[in-house]
């Protein structure tokens, strides 16, 4: 609805995976995973509002263990509590995030930096007045940081980036989150 999902889609496209650019709120029941994209969190959550149960139906996904990936604004959604300023999220992954920690959009930066997990190289990290995570809990694993923050995270089925993996041709963490969500039904 928000966001740069048009560059998730084409992460999808080059790796023939079927997806859908989520519209309605009757279309998430029958996903096996959800990728909520970077953006505008404050916007995203206008939608996310309680009246429209968007939020529940995406809690009631990962209630039922389907893959949730957050990057930038996604992640902020997903976090259990977000500061500068505080606000409203799906209290999904145990973490705390400021928001436009790193500084304004001058700030904003392409870095490298390793996920052992996900890939045996360095990834590209494109940085877009991107969210620090403070605090991880104990439950969540960190796959990869960068000058001592964690930048990717997962708990479980939900998953979180601090960057946009969407923006490099380095598809590694797209087809980590891939495998495992289930294959659809023919
Ligand atoms: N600064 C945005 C926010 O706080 C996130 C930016 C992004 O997703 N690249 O919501």
């Amino acid at each position: 609805m928000q966001g740069d999902f048009a560059m998730h889609a084409a992460v999808m496209e080059r790796l023939r995976a079927p997806y859908l650019l989520v519209k309605h709120l009757s279309e998430l029941p029958d996903l096996a995973g959800l990728i909520l994209p970077g953006g505008e969190s404050t916007t995203m959550l206008k939608f996310l509002s309680s009246a429209s149960g968007l939020g529940q139906a995406i809690k009631n996904m990962a209630a039922q263990g389907k893959p949730i990936f957050g990057t930038c604004a996604g992640a902020i959604l997903l976090a259990n509590e977000v500061v500068n300023p505080p606000q409203e999220s799906l209290h999904l992954l145990d973490i705390s995030v400021e928001r436009n920690a790193y500084g304004r959009q001058i700030d904003s930066s392409v870095r490298a930096g390793l996920c052992p997990e996900i890939s045996d190289e360095a990834l590209e990290m494109v940085f877009i007045r991107a969210p620090v995570i403070r605090r991880v809990g104990a439950n969540v694993k960190v796959l990869g940081a960068l000058d001592g923050h964690p930048v990717i995270v997962r708990q479980g089925n939900i998953m979180a980036s601090t960057f946009h993996p969407e923006l490099t041709r380095d598809d590694a963490i797209h087809r980590y989150f891939l495998a495992g969500v289930d294959e659809p039904e023919r």
